[in-house]
């Protein structure tokens, strides 16, 4: 029977543990759950940023670490990290991204806010100012993983003419694909909406710096719910301040919680939301997890293993 070791935040353990139970049983799974365990005899570790593991070294019979968060910049870079790392793919949690970038290109896309900032008993139809079509307004998804090509599918649905940056060329139908270092100031050339769903490595830090906001359209929207590192703070900020960029959602920070006096907070072209883009959300996160424990069992290859080189 393997011994599972739920090892992350342990605020999450009521919330995880049934579920783990429940998905394990559904498996047909038997297996040891345990919130305390002797690392000797631990076959795999469930984990999270704010878990209670920092020297995995005594684990050495730990076939895997599946992580509960989709990113992994916390864990990734750890010496003592010998074993499989698997990061979290998650439905509901894809489903919840989608929902949430849609909204924000949509709400920027429309112009919302001036209609709910704006209730003050003027009449403000106007026939001369048409607002654009999804179609006319072109948004680019940098990181075209799981969750970039999942709203890619949903804004296409919408009409917006979608172009994926990704690290290798991917291909999704109706979507222009540009990959690379040599694909990015394309990709982002023109661009009147970015989405920012990338990882965290050395390689995408400040991948939004003041030369490549340049490249976008005047008056384009930033949407951050990749990671806070993605973008160059000050960069954006005097972007913001140009009009080059008209609005910047942003739901990732370099410090999280965001400081109260950061400059985020009171800019009113900026709008910030607490890290809540999209949750893993404990009963479909669990089948994930136990379908790794299961395939790690049967000997299959495992789900969703990070490339450790890669930093993703
Ligand atoms: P994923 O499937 O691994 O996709 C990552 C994408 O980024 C891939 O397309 C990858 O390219 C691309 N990429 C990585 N390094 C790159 C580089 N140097 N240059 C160009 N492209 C690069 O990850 P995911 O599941 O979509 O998640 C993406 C990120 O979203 C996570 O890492 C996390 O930071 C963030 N996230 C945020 C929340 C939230 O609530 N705010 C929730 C979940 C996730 P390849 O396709 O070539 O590999």
């Amino acid at each position: 029977m393997p011994t599972v070791l739920f090892a992350a935040d342990p605020a999450l353990r009521d919330a995880y543990l049934p579920h783990l139970a429940k998905a394990f049983a559904e498996a047909g799974l038997d297996v040891h759950l345990a919130c305390e365990a002797d690392p000797a005899e631990v076959d795999y570790i469930v984990f999270s940023p704010g878990g209670t593991i920092e020297d995995f070294s005594p684990f050495a019979r730990t076939r895997a670490v599946l992580n509960l968060w989709a990113g992994v910049e916390n864990i990734v870079g750890n010496p003592t990290l010998t074993q499989t790392l698997c990061r979290m793919v998650d439905p509901a949690m894809t489903e919840s991204m989608v929902e949430w970038a849609t909204g924000h290109v949509l709400r920027h896309h429309l112009g919302t806010d001036e209609y709910v900032l704006n209730q003050d008993g003027v009449w403000r139809h106007d026939e001369t100012r048409m607002p654009k079509l999804a179609r006319e307004r072109p948004v680019t998804i940098l990181g075209f993983g799981e969750l970039g090509q999942a709203c890619a599918r949903a804004l296409m649905s919408l009409n917006f003419p979608v172009t994926g940056w990704s690290r290798r060329q991917a291909s999704l139908a109706g979507a222009r694909c540009l990959a690379g270092p040599e694909g990015l100031d394309e990709a982002l050339r023109g661009a009147e909406v970015v989405v920012l769903l990338l990882p965290k490595t050395p390689e995408t830090e400040n991948v939004l710096d003041s030369r490549r906001l340049a490249l976008l359209a005047r008056g384009a929207f930033v949407i951050n719910p990749g990671r806070g590192a993605l973008i160059d703070d000050a960069a954006l900020l005097a972007a913001l301040d140009s009009g080059q960029v008209a609005h910047a959602t942003l739901d990732v920070f370099r410090q999280e919680p965001l400081p109260p006096d950061h400059p985020f907070w009171a800019h009113p072209k900026v709008t910030v939301t607490p890290h809540i883009a999209a949750f893993t959300r404990p009963a479909t996160a669990a089948r994930v997890i136990a379908e790794n424990v299961r395939r790690g069992e049967a000997g299959e290859p495992l789900l969703h293993v990070v490339d450790r080189r890669a930093g993703y």
